[in-house]
């Protein structure tokens, strides 16, 4: 495996790589990674010649900058586990390599609804800095296929948009949750949870899959969410609801009664750690 800093290394490696016909697998991390992560980087080892990972923590999409200070950072553990998934390339550039100062960087897309509610309300700004490093990073691997976790549903949804928007030769592949044995969906954070703080953080899933057996009992939307709710606030183990929504998994607007399909969102705080998820229920 090949760990790459530099942009123009990248883009000579990658250049020399489409000249054989490979085709390039794209999967962007924030590292401190985990099975959720590898099992993208399976995914598009199976499915295209050549996979390249980055590892890169973008200050830009950072609503709260200790949130950035805090966030997990072992490059040394991430290359052996890269290595051992069979990544071809690792590409690890510092800041000033993907934003140098004083080089204007595009910016600034409308995503209509599809940033607003959830994640955006509750992290403003994390899009539009999402949005810019993808465009940054797309443009420089120019990949065929670009891999996603189903984890960061919204995510993979403004992804989507913004490679239509740029007309980018860009398939997005979204791969399902991974989670720890008790449901909790794995996350980079997970490893700042105390142990005291599981219990809070494994509530999360319950809620979801007990939101999917209400609906299926034909419970009303409205219903399903103050029970939810309640539910949460009353037995979480001292988690801290942010917000429960069903929507329509393909705008993201709030779902209607018997919707053919729905999806359930949830965000909450285990200490001081935030936790997200999410499960299609329809
Ligand atoms: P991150 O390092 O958190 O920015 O995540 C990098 C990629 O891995 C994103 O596409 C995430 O959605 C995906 N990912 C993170 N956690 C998981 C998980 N538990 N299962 C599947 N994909 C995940």
């Amino acid at each position: 495996m090949e760990i790459i800093t530099k942009i123009n290394d990248l883009r000579e490696f990658t250049g020399q790589v489409v000249k054989t016909g490979a085709s390039v697998g794209f999967v962007p991390t924030m590292g401190a990674l985990h099975e959720g992560h590898l099992s993208l980087v399976k995914r598009s080892k199976n499915e295209t010649g050549f996979t390249i990972v980055s590892v890169f923590v973008n200050p830009d999409q950072f609503n709260d900058p200790a949130d950035y200070m805090k966030y997990p950072r072992d490059i040394e553990r991430d290359a052996a586990l890269l290595r051992n998934a069979g990544a071809d390339v690792l590409f690890h550039p510092e800041v000033n390599e993907i934003y140098p100062p004083g080089e204007e960087i595009k910016s600034g897309w409308d995503f209509g609804y599809l940033d607003k509610p959830m994640e955006g309300r509750f992290r403003p700004g994390h899009f539009a800095g999402v949005a810019r490093v993808m465009n940054r990073l797309l443009g420089i691997v120019e990949p065929g296929d670009l891999y996603m976790g189903q984890k960061d549903y919204q995510q993979v949804l403004v992804v989507k948009e913004l490679i239509r928007q740029e007309k980018l030769p860009c398939r997005l592949v979204m791969c399902p949750t991974v989670r720890e044995p008790g449901g909790l969906a794995m996350s980079s954070r997970n490893i700042r949870l105390a142990p005291e703080q599981r219990p809070a953080a494994l509530s999360l899933y319950p809620a979801l899959t007990r939101a999917g057996e209400m609906y299926k009992a034909k419970t009303r939307i409205g219903d399903i969410e103050r029970i939810t709710e309640e539910r949460f606030n009353r037995s979480s183990h001292g988690a801290r609801l942010e917000y429960f929504e069903l929507a329509d998994p393909a705008t993201l607007r709030p779902a209607a009664d018997n919707a053919d399909s729905v999806i359930a969102c949830i965000a909450a705080f285990a200490g001081d750690v935030r936790l997200i998820d999410n499960l299609i229920i329809s």
